[in-house]
């Protein structure tokens, strides 16, 4: 059985990919691997399960991994400005890892028909700017908010359709993001006193 898990899905609303931008090997490479896993699927009769990951967050992350979640929890700890790409209108869906890690346990253990790509993330959809306003006040931070210019090809929405996950799998979100965010706030904290620990 294999799996190939993939960050954010071209199903989610308004993805349009560059094939020669910036993000074009992150894009383009997951759109090959797709292809080609549906390729064993069919000559050499492998058993598939694709997994569309959308943006996931939570214990674990690397500290500087300059994903947006990570990069604000630790800028506020720290009591920096937190760095807002653009105007911040943008949106973003957010799923908590143990969400994750059940819709992928449930495709897994899904019937082997189950082999059409899978969405697996949260349809609740934030601005950067609620995002950066939710983890100043969760930290309890007055840290101030800078603007930096839009990456290249930045896409201005992301939301998961998951329909297929939640007729298939019976799977759907539990966790929104500001539920419970101690976990990861205490995470990162323990982080930043400990660095090694993030290598
Ligand atoms: N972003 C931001 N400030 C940061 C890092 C990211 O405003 O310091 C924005 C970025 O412009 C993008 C969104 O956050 O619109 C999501 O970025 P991330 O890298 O977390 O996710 P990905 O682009 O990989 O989906």
């Amino acid at each position: 059985m294999a799996i190939r898990p993939c960050t954010r899905s071209r199903r989610s609303t308004g993805d349009h990919v560059n094939p020669i931008g910036p993000r074009a090997c992150y894009d383009e490479g997951k759109r090959c691997a797709e292809t080609l896993f549906y390729d064993y699927h069919r000559q050499h009769n492998v058993n598939i399960r694709v997994a569309m990951i959308l943006n996931t967050y939570g214990p674990r992350m690397h500290p500087n991994d300059g994903r947006v979640v990570s990069t604000f929890v630790v800028q506020a700890l720290q009591g920096k400005p937190l760095t807002v790409f653009g105007d911040g209108g943008q949106t973003l869906s957010f799923c908590y890892v143990d969400d994750l890690i059940d819709g992928l346990m449930r495709l897994m253990a899904a019937p082997d028909s189950a082999s059409a790509p899978v969405n697996i993330g949260n349809p609740g959809e934030y601005t950067i700017l609620q995002i950066a306003e939710t983890v100043r006040e969760v930290v309890g931070a007055k840290a101030d908010i800078r603007h930096e210019p839009l990456p290249t090809d930045d896409p201005r929405q992301r939301r998961p359709d998951i329909g297929r996950a939640q007729s298939l799998l019976g799977w759907q979100p539990r966790i929104q993001l500001r539920e419970d965010p101690a976990r990861t706030i205490a995470y990162f904290e323990d982080m930043l006193a400990n660095p090694l620990s993030a290598d």
